[in-house]
């Protein structure tokens, strides 16, 4: 299963601006699990408090109420995606700069942050982490005698990549899109309060209205003069990730304010067109994928069962009894209702099979819940090229859809009755038709990567 990569958060003169960042950073907490943090601003100073973990681990209710003083806040959730997950890469990162105390925050992958930092390096600079988003407060330092908005420009123009970035400085909460707008990034009010956020979700929970996204190429400096848009790129062709489409993003999220979760359905649809299945029921591979199997459903004419029930309350487990319990990592995720599949035949609906281990496991659970066929169905293509801009995926020999390529191949490791996928063409349509998305990065789908990726 692919790991999220970040999510960032920003409020704007809000009385209870760390709640009001803690309430976001839980609702994207899906997006980071490494790590948490939030930084304050009274308009002078910056505070900040970060840890690994969790939300609910890093911060307690002393630490947001007494120590996070300040009106405007930014706020990070962490899964490394470069640099690793080591605790002096947790963000929001702070710099004192020329201008000022800054803190940023960053979802996405910069795709030249080798390359920039061996030539700051060169001319002086000591990084303090390994996290490609230090290159940012790098190329604004050394931007000399020049404002805050100016260092600013000057370092986003130099960047290249994945790029949804939250900045904190004094009385400013900025938000900047990369050109290609690869990661999303939208813009809320709460009364008199402005709220940037990577998902519109956690405008809900902070109890803010959607006013519309962050365009790409576009940096929104909010201010005492209010929200003033600047453009540090032309307008291009878009390439939004549309694997936060089909995966990442939670189903309760709007893109361009419409519902990822109809998204879903209609891939789900389109499948089923595309792919039939004689069977009994249709299953979802939890939860990533239940509008996808919803979807199916409909357009199959085929009973939609809870057939899979994961277990959310993981931890860190100690014990592993793999003698004694067969498939344990898979059971201790993942219960088949053995009432629902006993002697049915089974569609089995995924978003997307990355390594095949999920898969396979859940096509072993189910056969031993007494399934008589099981069909899987994936609502996206097959899954062959490593993402370079800020998704944690495997190395090209561990993608099943690299190794093996064809579904028969991929199928018959799996130990599937049969395995299809929906075709670019399927996915193109529903994109168009339903997020109205005509140009987007394919490029885990495709090796048609948009921006050149610089290893160093
Ligand atoms: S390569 Fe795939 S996961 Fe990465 S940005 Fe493009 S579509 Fe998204």
């Amino acid at each position: 299963m692919l790991q999220d990569k970040c999510g960032v958060i920003g409020v704007w003169n809000g009385p209870d601006a760390a709640h009001l960042a803690y309430a976001g950073l839980y609702a994207i907490q899906h997006r980071g699990q490494e790590g948490a943090g939030i930084a304050v601003s009274d308009g002078d100073h910056i505070r900040l408090h970060k840890g690994q973990g969790k939300v609910v681990d890093v911060f307690d209710a002393d630490t947001v109420k007494n120590k996070l003083i300040g009106n405007y806040a930014i706020g990070h959730t962490r899964y490394s995606t470069a640099g690793g997950g080591a605790m002096r890469n947790v963000q929001p990162l702070h710099a004192h700069l020329a201008v000022g105390e800054v803190a940023i925050a960053h979802n996405g992958q910069l795709t030249n942050a080798a390359t920039l930092q061996q030539q700051l390096e060169e001319h002086g600079a000591i990084f303090q982490t390994s996290s490609d988003t230090e290159v940012v407060f790098h190329l604004m330092a050394t931007h000399a005698r020049t404002s805050f908005m100016d260092r600013l420009v000057h370092a986003v123009q130099q960047i290249q990549g994945a790029f949804s970035l939250v900045l904190l400085h004094r009385d400013q909460v900025v938000g900047v899109r990369d050109p290609n707008g690869f990661r999303p990034l939208c813009l809320g009010r709460k009364e008199d309060s402005y709220v940037l956020a990577s998902e519109t979700c956690a405008l809900d929970l902070m109890g803010a209205r959607f006013i519309r996204d962050v365009e790409p190429g576009e940096i929104v400096v909010i201010s005492r003069n209010g929200v003033v848009s600047h453009r540090f790129a032309p307008p291009q062709r878009s390439h939004f990730c549309v694997f936060e489409l089909i995966y990442f993003s939670r189903p309760d999220s709007l893109f361009q304010d419409r519902s990822i979760l109809e998204i879903r359905r209609a891939l789900g649809r389109k499948l089923a067109e595309e792919c039939p299945a004689q069977a009994d029921i249709v299953i979802n591979a939890p939860d990533s994928s239940n509008a996808a199997a919803l979807g199916y459903a409909d357009a199959s004419g085929i009973p939609y069962e809870l057939g899979l029930i994961r277990n959310h309350y993981i931890g860190r487990t100690f014990i592993e009894p793999s003698q004694s319990i067969r498939d344990w990592r898979a059971r201790i995720k993942y219960n088949p209702v053995r009432h629902v599949i006993e002697g049915r035949s089974v569609v089995l609906v995924d978003d997307s099979i990355v390594r095949g281990t999920t898969s396979r496991r859940l096509i072993r659970l189910l056969r031993e819940a007494g399934a008589r066929e099981v069909h899987l169905r994936i609502s996206s293509p097959i899954f062959a090229h490593p993402c370079y801009y800020g998704i944690d995926t495997p190395d090209y020999d561990q993608l099943i859809g690299h190794r093996l390529r064809t579904p028969d191949r991929i199928g018959d490791q799996l130990e599937t009755d049969s395995l299809h996928y929906l075709s670019h063409d399927g996915l193109r349509e529903v994109m168009q038709a339903t997020a109205n998305l005509t140009s987007y990065c394919d490029a885990c789908f495709t090796g048609n990567y948009p921006v050149p990726i610089k290893f160093s």
